[in-house]
């Protein structure tokens, strides 16, 4: 799950990231409107964190442009305090959420998260298929109730896998989801994860669509098949 941070106080900013990079998701910062409009419109994130007072473009005016082009990705609105009129311009934009400064950094990851999974279509922040359970609140792996240790990179596959898991996801959407902008994106890589994956969670869990990607089955329901059920 990949996030998007526009936020042009470098120590607030520093910090939301490396609390988000802590609870499991993929950053990308940016410090100003410009920057952040132009990341939102080009990449693919599942949330964003929009502040609304920036320099070079206000967050209202990234938010209306994101909107207007199309773009749906679930974004929260960071406001300043008693600036109420700024939340109702917020969620007028197209804002899914907002949380007013100062705010605790715990109450932002549990918004995100929400975010991401209400995005996705699902209420519970477990997610299910079969006996396989990841809780998204403390990024925690189970199978039959045993937990499984995941690195963060296999814990960023399965986790986006589990929240499309009613669809195939292709190598290149994985990519754009578990790996930041700077980061070489070698699609090679992914196959590696999957490979970890299959021998930590169990081979039939993960399906190979034959020239499409991946999908996550439940092997009591879904038989799984090497050649692909395609
Ligand atoms: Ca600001």
């Amino acid at each position: 799950m990949r996030i998007l941070i526009v936020e042009d106080e470098p120590d607030l900013r520093r910090q939301i990231a490396s609390a988000l990079g802590d609870a499991g998701f993929v950053v990308d910062e940016a410090p100003d409107g410009e920057e952040g409009h132009f990341l939102g419109d080009s990449e693919n994130y599942d949330a964003v964190v929009l502040d609304l007072g920036l320099p070079r473009l206000d967050g209202v005016s990234v938010l209306e442009k994101w909107r207007s082009a199309g773009k749906v990705m679930p974004v929260l609105v960071l406001t300043a305090r008693d600036r109420w009129s700024d939340k109702v311009s917020g969620l007028n934009a197209g804002a899914d959420d907002y949380l007013t400064k100062p705010f605790y950094t715990e109450e932002l990851i549990a918004r995100v998260r929400a975010l991401v999974r209400r995005a996705a279509g699902h209420a519970s922040a477990t997610l299910e298929c079969g006996d396989l359970q990841v809780d998204t609140r403390a990024s925690r792996v189970t199978v039959r109730g045993e937990p499984v240790k995941l690195t963060s990179h296999e814990y960023r596959v399965l986790a986006y896998m589990m929240h499309h898991r009613d669809r195939v996801i292709s190598r290149s959407e994985l990519i754009e989801h578990i790996y930041d902008q700077d980061f070489d994106r070698d699609s090679n890589t992914i196959e590696v994860f999957v490979g970890r994956l299959r021998k930590k969670i169990g081979q039939e869990r993960i399906q190979t669509e034959r020239g499409l990607g991946y999908r996550i089955i439940d092997p009591a329901v879904t038989p799984y098949s090497p050649e692909g059920s395609a």
